[in-house]
């Protein structure tokens, strides 16, 4: 987590995110271009020193309130049955689900092994789901991550591959975060440098909205180690262009 405002101000385009506040206004367009940049400014989430100062509980109705006024500004009447419980069920999907990845508590325990196959050899992990949010426009990137590393001795669980992926997927994230977020941990977890990490997904604020490209997707790759190697490289996409075996 950020630990403190410094890497806020990263320029893009020559500015700096604070040229947004100008003389107290909004500039729109800047708005606008830094999020269609999906530039970050830092590889930790940026989060405030107080950030779990509030309990889950206090922070879902804090949310509902404000969601509940976000949809009365926009006009919809929130005495209809259909739409009454949409604030509060929002509010706990925030915080219980697709956003409960902020909180380091909810952080996959990782338990290591010895590598007793003496198995040296790269271990890949392909097409592991990736769910998150773009947290310039709040909505899906949707896709696929594969992850590979060689053990220095150590191994941990298949699914522990994917329950960290999943966790830092839980975030408002930019895609670029992600993948180093990931592969950060993975050489935290496995105490190696020998990791790779590649995403490839489709940001529905591309598909959906703005430009509206329904085909583009994004690849973002991370390679660290012996994976900087042209041939541990070429090894690895070798195998995730291979097709999956279909069960
Ligand atoms: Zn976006």
């Amino acid at each position: 987590m950020k630990q403190n405002g410094t890497s806020s101000n990263i320029p893009s385009n020559g500015r700096t995110f604070t040229d947004i506040h100008k003389n107290g206004h909004y500039n729109d367009e800047l708005v606008d271009e830094l999020g269609d940049d999906h530039g970050t400014s830092s590889i930790d989430t940026p989060m405030r020193d107080d950030a779990f100062a509030l309990d889950d509980d206090l922070k879902i109705d804090l949310i509902e309130e404000h969601f509940r006024e976000i949809m009365n500004i926009l006009g919809l009447d929130l005495t209809d049955d259909s739409l009454k419980g949409s604030p509060r069920r929002v509010a706990k999907m925030y915080v219980k689900e697709i956003f409960s990845g902020l909180n380091p508590a909810n952080k996959p325990a990782s338990t290591l092994f010895d590598n007793k196959f003496q198995y040296n050899e790269m271990l890949l992990e392909k097409d592991i789901t990736v769910q998150t949010y773009c947290e310039h426009h709040f909505v899906p990137i949707i896709g696929r991550a594969h992850v590979a590393y060689i053990s220095s001795g150590k191994v941990i669980g298949l699914s522990k591959l994917n329950r960290i992926v999943e966790y830092f997927c839980k975030r408002p994230q930019v895609q670029e975060r992600l993948t180093v977020q990931i592969a950060n941990e993975l050489k935290r977890v496995l105490e190696t440098e020998d990791v790779a990490v590649i995403i490839d997904a489709k940001h529905l604020c591309v598909s959906t909205r703005g430009i509206r490209d329904l085909n583009s997707t994004t690849i973002t790759s991370s390679y660290s180690g012996k994976f900087e190697q042209e041939a541990t490289r070429q090894e690895l996409l070798r195998y995730v262009a291979q097709p999956s075996v279909g069960l």
